[in-house]
């Protein structure tokens, strides 16, 4: 009845969410209850996004509500890097820490709001194998790494995250099979850099499963493929080695979906961005992935209005687009980071001509979009549900990932419950989304 309890507040990226995934496991081991309103909390605790301006603000608002609801606020996160920031805008906050300090954090609970005393508590044995998660049962990002190698010149994560840290493969496929057994169908591999996976590790050698793995993309691939169970790759960068993943797209074994963050289509631009990959021959090798994996979906983001972009540079970046049909595009317009390289570069370009490009960019994208779904009219497809109500169910194909791709609305979903796999027929598209009815096995 006295057991101590926690509000917590998760902004920012699934990276991000995994860390309050984590951070809550080991409060709820600790004997804290987590509970969802400030009034009926001790103590705040709130994980904050510091990666764009937007928002470093919203997780200043997010931490001002928090003490005006409850006084008693706990901060961590990216935006614990500025710990300054932090305490200049509000000085009540009880404890600052920077992304990762899982520690850190949790020893400060710990020191503002003693837990339980130990012994026999019921309440461990409630925390379930898997930890604490904040996605639906049916699906769970999984990190495999931390940090990152590149020095993206808009960027500040290497700053915030420090450089890349590869979880050794064991551990990581012990944690993905704990969430099949919990009934996770869908996993969701997160990074900063996915195909860097091992780099830092010297690609070692590992054990899963009583048997020697590599820590590289493909073994861990191939390992991953064999859980039965979707499996989705975000934040992958061309680099040669991810031909060799798509041909397990192919068989079956991956989702046949990558997420690439291509940022442009110009070598300049892209220099300047000091990204990582080449961008030289990609209409070529997306066209041999696709040549071996036709239904392979391609999602990528980009940015316009980047430090010096001509309007010449950024026709190229159309032109990339209409050939590349890409399926799924995020588009930022640019906007300098604090600390971020870039800030320093000639030739701002105005926010007006930023808002024209990302329309023109945004409408020449919505167009390819909705003929590559028009295209999938009368086919049948696999589909996740995620949730059902009285006039139908929202699912995903392997085309989507949670929360930033489309949506497959299922018409008549008689008896589909959340995290089915179940086989639709697509009757009609818009330009993101798709409408389908089951089709009877
Ligand atoms: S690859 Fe570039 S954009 Fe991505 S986290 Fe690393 S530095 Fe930032």
């Amino acid at each position: 009845m006295n057991q101590p309890k926690v509000g917590f507040v998760s902004l920012g990226c699934p990276k991000a969410l995994v860390d309050s995934e984590r951070i809550l496991t080991q409060l709820r081991l600790d004997g804290y209850g987590v509970v969802p309103t400030y009034e009926n909390a001790d103590i705040v605790v709130i994980n904050t996004c510091g990666f764009i301006d937007s928002a470093k603000q919203e997780s200043l608002d997010a931490i001002g509500e928090a003490i005006r609801e409850n006084g008693r606020v706990i901060v961590t996160g990216c935006m614990g890097a500025m710990a300054g920031e932090i305490t200049r805008v509000h000085p009540q906050v009880l404890s600052v820490s920077g992304p990762q300090a899982y520690e850190a954090v949790v020893g400060a609970v710990h020191q503002y709001l003693p837990a339980p005393a130990r012994g026999h508590d019921p309440f461990v044995d409630l925390v379930p194998p898997q930890g604490v998660k904040l996605t639906p049962r049916h699906y769970a990002y999984l990190k495999i790494s931390e940090g990152c190698n590149h020095r993206c010149s808009f960027c500040i994560i290497p700053q915030l995250r420090g450089d890349l840290v590869s979880r050794p493969v064991g551990e990581v496929m012990e944690e993905a099979e704990r969430l099949v057994k919990a009934g996770v169908r869908e996993l969701l591999i997160i990074s900063q850099d996915t195909s860097a996976y091992g780099v830092d590790l010297k690609y070692r050698t590992g054990f899963w499963a009583g048997r020697p793995l590599k820590t590289r993309m493909l073994e861990l691939c191939q390992a991953l493929g064999e859980l039965g169970v979707w499996v989705r790759l975000h934040y992958v960068y061309p680099y040669p080695h991810v031909d060799d993943i798509v041909p397990l797209m192919a068989e079956g074994k991956l989702l046949p979906y990558l997420d690439i963050p291509f940022q442009h289509a110009n070598p300049r631009i892209l220099k300047a961005m000091k990204r990582p990959g080449t961008a030289e021959g990609m209409l070529d090798r997306i066209a041999h992935w696709r040549s071996i994996c036709p239904d392979l979906a391609l999602r990528s983001t980009f940015i316009v209005g980047f430090p010096g972009e001509t309007e010449q540079e950024f026709e190229e970046l159309l032109d990339f687009l209409d050939e590349a049909e890409l399926d799924r595009v995020g588009c930022f317009r640019y906007s300098p980071v604090d600390g971020a390289a870039a800030n320093a570069l000639p030739d701002q370009v105005p926010e007006d001509v930023k808002e024209e490009r990302w329309q023109r960019l945004m409408e020449l994208q919505a167009e390819i979009s909705a003929d590559r779904l028009q295209a999938r009219i009368g086919r049948e497809i696999d589909v996740i549900v995620d949730a059902v109500d009285g006039d139908g169910a929202r699912a995903r194909s392997s085309a989507d990932a949670p929360e930033i791709d489309g949506v497959v609305h299922i018409v008549d979903p008689d008896g589909l419950r959340p995290g089915e796999i179940v086989r639709v027929r697509v009757e009609g598209a818009d330009d993101y989304d798709l409408w389908a009815v089951p089709v009877a096995r």
